[in-house]
């Protein structure tokens, strides 16, 4: 279940939130939806998307976790307002290693790789991952997920991965 997995992300994130001064705020979440992924990945995703979120974002900002459906899919959303993606940098934001000049700038640590990971596990479920951002205010980084429509197949569907189950 989605709103499992982003109860548990979030409750990872809170201490690493409010020790960086930062509100983390997680909307409200559909009890029912429900998704076919490796959850281990996807938790890993989105704390890679969270910890992101805080980290780009100063003290006194806000991060927000929100999940929405439309139609057969879910978008689950990381939203903060943070020192956002410089519009020139924002065609490499996926690249391993690649860090925009702003993060440079203000020397926030980190090695460029979280990103790359975070899509190929998106991508890897059949998903998509998305962002929007504007440099000063902030950005949304937001992963679309095939729903699994109920009534929930008991079995895993063939073709996905191995360790994938209905979560
Ligand atoms: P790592 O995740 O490997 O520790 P990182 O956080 O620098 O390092 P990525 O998570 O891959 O690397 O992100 C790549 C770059 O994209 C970041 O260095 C930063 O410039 C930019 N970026 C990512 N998320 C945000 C965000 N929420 N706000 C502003 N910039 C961001
Ligand atoms: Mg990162």
């Amino acid at each position: 279940l989605v709103s499992e997995i982003v109860r548990g992300v979030s409750e990872m994130l809170e201490p690493v939130a409010s020790a960086q001064g930062v509100r983390l705020v997680v909307e409200e979440v559909d009890p029912c939806l429900q998704v076919h992924v490796d959850r281990i990945q996807l938790e890993r995703a989105l704390i890679n998307l969270g910890s992101n979120a805080v980290k780009f974002t100063p003290a006194g900002g806000v991060a927000t976790i929100s999940t929405q459906r439309d139609g057969q899919s879910v978008t689950i959303a990381v939203a903060d307002t943070g020192i956002g993606i410089p519009e020139q940098d924002q065609a490499k934001l996926f690249d391993r290693f690649f860090r925009a000049s702003n993060a440079n700038a203000q020397a926030i640590p980190g090695t460029g790789l979280g990103l790359a990971i975070v899509r190929a596990i998106v991508e890897g479920h059949g998903g998509e991952l998305g962002f929007e951002s504007t440099e000063g205010v902030g950005t949304t980084m937001t992963i679309r997920l095939p729903l699994v429509l109920s009534p929930a197949p008991r079995r895993s569907r063939p073709g996905n991965a191995a360790r994938s189950s209905t979560v």
